[in-house]
């Protein structure tokens, strides 16, 4: 029987109870965030308007780890632990002797990982006596996942919408006012980054680093607000280590241990979740040949072509500088699917084990990762986040390698999300009306123009 299993489930009581700080295990220390005016590193209290201390504390921390809240795994425990499955019918479709397992985070209940840190966000900032937070999304995933969160701990959410996916995706927009936020699209006339914006651009389509400036502003004027970021920052990435963690005690049980891991970034958030925990076997020399892939729409070329350095995780250059790999605040990526990979930058602790040759990154065509996802999908039954099939795009290519090699390689996937809500992206494949975009150097370049000077 076990030789056909499929399903691999913890019990509850098997729920990590601690979520794993990648920063006490660096070979070398994370390049500080710094402060936009002063170009300082930033003090805890430049942040406090924004984020609760506690949230504060945990982006600096380097306790290898932090309790998880039983307040937070109340609410996890809704959905978690979430379930590994060993993908045989794909291994079989692709006649491959690689065996791929895959994290499937679309069991939550606004359908991906994102719902994991924003629970633990919500949970501080009430504790400190919050009851208002705004924030940004692009596809609706993030404002979905916060909306769930502020109804759980009695919340109010704003959501800046950026404007084409709130024109695109109307059921995010639905899911939210559900769990009870407000959604209206970004630029928007009630902060000054939007109506300047406007005031040029009329018919502005909107972008996730200016939704984050109108979401920044708003939390920064009004005393009883806070903001709320769903990728990138440290602490975001250390609430997603759950997922790397539960994977790990997964495959342990069954005597495997990966030697490919392969994720999407568009921030980093649920990449870095699955990783992280595995890293410090890595960098420990326990498993020195372990590979890990982050896979990025061809573009937006955040890893693998645009510099490393300082840039603003927003359009307007509110946030602190973050040492990345950007391709500039001010690009707009063309208009794919993939909502979530949208983004100008990417997680400083992605773009840092990058650059220290700990990770690889590789760029992958839109049209290539809608094939995958539909072969995925009639092989495994999930119909994934077009997000996610940039991820199982690498993951069938890594599996055709190994049939043409014969070696019997583990591969561990990292399946962010469901697509149910993104069905328009799927009829716009089958309807032809789906393309690649170029690679789009000229708006990169103009963009890099505008990198602050450190
Ligand atoms: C938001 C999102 C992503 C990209 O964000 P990361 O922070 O890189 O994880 C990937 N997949 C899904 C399903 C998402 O909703």
């Amino acid at each position: 029987m076990d030789r056909e299993r499929v399903k691999y489930v913890l019990d509850e009581k098997e729920m990590p109870q601690y979520w794993y700080n990648v920063l006490a295990d660096l070979p070398e220390p994370l390049p500080p965030a710094l402060h936009p005016q002063t170009k300082e590193p930033i003090k805890p209290e430049d942040l406090t308007a924004l984020f609760p201390m506690e949230l504060i504390k945990q982006e600096v921390s380097t306790e290898r780890y932090i309790e998880i809240p039983d307040e937070v795994l109340a609410i996890l425990r809704l959905w978690r632990p979430t379930t590994l499955y060993r993908a045989r019918r794909l291994e079989k479709a692709l006649k491959t002797p690689a065996k791929i397992y895959y994290k499937y985070e679309g069991s939550s209940p606004p359908g991906s990982h994102k719902p994991n840190t924003a629970v633990a966000q919500a949970y501080y900032n009430k504790k400190e006596g919050i009851n208002r937070i705004t924030t940004e999304t692009g596809a609706g995933q993030w404002g979905s996942a916060l909306a769930f969160a502020g109804a759980c701990f009695d919340i109010e959410v704003k959501v800046y919408m950026v404007r084409i996916s709130f024109d695109q995706k109307p059921y995010r927009r639905e899911m939210m006012r559900v769990w009870g936020a407000d959604c209206i699209p970004s630029p928007s006339y009630q902060t000054k980054s939007g109506r300047n914006v406007l005031a040029k651009e009329p018919d502005c389509p909107g972008s996730l680093g200016l939704a984050i400036s109108e979401a920044v502003e708003e939390a920064v004027s009004r005393d009883d607000t806070h903001y709320s970021l769903g990728s990138v920052l440290n602490h975001v990435l250390l609430h997603q280590t759950v997922i790397g963690q539960e994977s790990k005690k997964l495959l342990e049980k069954i005597d495997e241990y990966p030697d490919v891991i392969i994720g999407c970034v568009g921030g980093g958030s649920n990449f870095a979740g699955m990783f992280l925990p595995f890293i410090k076997d890595k960098i420990d020399g326990i498993h020195p040949g372990l590979k890990i892939i982050s896979v990025e729409p061809a573009s937006c070329p955040t890893l693998t072509r645009g510099p490393y350095c300082y840039d603003y995780g927003d359009e307007a250059g509110m946030t602190p500088l973050l040492k990345m790999f950007t391709l500039g605040h001010g690009f707009i990526p063309p208009p794919l699917h993939a909502g979530g990979l949208r983004y100008h930058g990417m997680a400083p602790i992605i773009c840092h084990l990058l650059n220290l040759g700990l990770i690889e990154a590789r760029a992958v065509n839109q049209l290539d990762t809608f094939q995958a996802g539909i072969d995925f999908a009639r092989s495994e039954g999930i119909i994934s986040a077009p997000e996610a099939n940039h991820a199982i795009r690498v993951t069938i290519d890594e599996a055709i390698k190994c049939r043409e090699t014969g070696e019997t390689k583990t591969i561990l996937l990292a399946l962010s999300g469901h697509g149910h809500v993104d069905m328009a992206a799927y009829q716009a494949y089958f309807s032809g009306k789906l393309k690649n975009y170029d690679y789009p150097q000229e708006k990169i370049q103009e963009a890099l123009h505008s990198l602050p000077k450190v």
